[in-house]
């Protein structure tokens, strides 16, 4: 059994003081103050002093894509390249703070092969990873390069059969086009009500959650209606449907990263590319559509969106950062990026540091309560129990 001493903790729902925990193999066994009587009933083989740093849950990037979005390999050693790749960005999330992720579509699905090895018990040291596989999408809907095209009732269900089939922990559906597609409103709707109804249907009737790429109005009604678990991005939402989300327990994952480094790096990068421009006028609309819903009570979970454009997965923090800036409380923005994330991806061993949970935690030289910029300092990190970096 080894013995932490932590000068302050977070553990994931409130700040407290002078704390010990003892874990045992992986998990976490008691919890209480430095000096309590109680550390003496123990065996200790291992007294780790982190007397100097404040402790928290590892984060939940509820939002990513490992491995290329925009087309897949056409050879094998095309395909190896991308899950040595998709790894690698895994590792990078690691050194980020994060110990668990949900990619949301990848090529071909290449993903799942990499959660099945850990479901197997290999891959050890790097972020638990929940995958949907490729995202159910259109004819030439929002990410039809990489997704399962299916149209009408019966082709979302068979799509939703199909992802579930080839290992989909969670049904990925596209809902509506980009903040700059073309159409009747922003974030045009691509898939009618009874096709998300059809996918929403398949997808629980197998214990599976459906996460929803949904910018405009009429997607994200849509979606809130037919039950799905969480709208991605949520930009163009409006007070009406946050009611309906409290009432149905709909989570929302903001993914403020998205538009930010797609403006201020995209316009860095390509200052004459129209699309980074008007990237930037959806920010100030996104930042008030996110604090209202937070404000008015639906539960947020962290998701970057890292492996878009300019969105790197070795930033995941940032999200967090972004989410402070537009108003939400320290304590609030630390239970997005931890406990909530752990309720949406019904990962119940994370996002806590409590007697039960993994003792999968990160240490930071500095309180993000003192200054919340702490949080992009560098990260000691640990995954069930074994200090990672
Ligand atoms: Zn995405």
């Amino acid at each position: 059994m080894k013995l932490y001493i932590f000068k302050e903790l977070f553990n994931g729902e409130e700040r407290l003081f002078n704390q010990s925990i003892i874990t045992d193999g992986e998990k976490i066994i008691w919890t209480g103050d430095s000096d309590s009587d109680e550390i003496s009933t123990f065996t200790i083989s291992e007294t780790i002093d982190m007397s100097d740093n404040f402790v928290m849950p590892g984060l939940i990037d509820c939002h990513v894509h490992l491995a290329s979005i925009d087309r897949a390999p056409t050879n094998a050693i095309g395909w190896a390249q991308t899950t040595i790749n998709a790894l690698d960005k895994l590792k990078k999330l690691m050194t980020a703070g994060v110990v668990a992720c949900r990619d949301l579509g990848s090529c071909e699905g290449v993903t799942i092969g990499i959660s099945n090895a850990q479901k197997c018990g290999e891959l050890e040291g790097l972020p638990k990873l929940i995958s949907s596989g490729k995202a159910l999408t259109a004819t030439g809907g929002h990410g039809y390069e990489i997704g399962v095209e299916c149209d009408g009732v019966d082709e979302f269900t068979k799509g939703a059969r199909l992802v579930i089939k080839e290992g989909a922990d969670i049904v990925k559906v596209m809902m509506s086009g980009g903040v700059n597609s073309l159409g009747e409103e922003q974030g045009p709707p691509e898939v009618n009500q009874e096709e998300i109804d059809a996918a929403v249907r398949e997808a629980h009737a197998r214990g599976r959650k459906v996460a929803v790429h949904a910018h405009g109005n009429t997607a994200i009604k849509r979606s809130v209606l037919a039950g799905v678990d969480s709208i991605e991005h949520g930009v163009f939402n409006s007070e009406d449907i946050m009611k309906l989300m409290i009432e149905r327990g709909t989570f929302l994952v903001p993914t403020l990263c998205a538009p930010y480094y797609a403006t201020v790096e995209g316009i860095r990068r390509e200052p004459d590319n129209p699309d980074h421009k008007k990237s930037k006028a959806i920010l100030e609309i996104h930042n008030k559509a996110t604090l209202k819903a937070f404000s008015m009570g639906i539960p947020l979970a962290m998701g970057t969106d890292a492996g878009c454009p300019f969105n790197p997965h070795e930033r995941a923090f940032y999200e967090l950062v972004l989410l402070h800036n537009i108003g939400i409380d320290t304590a609030d923005v630390l239970k997005i990026g931890t406990k909530n994330g752990a309720i949406l991806l019904d990962q119940d061993q994370l996002g806590m540091i409590a007697v039960g949970k993994e003792a999968s935690f990160i240490a930071l030289s500095k309180s993000p309560f003192e200054d919340f910029n702490a949080i992009e300092g560098p990260k000691d990190v640990w995954i069930k129990g074994t200090k990672i970096q």
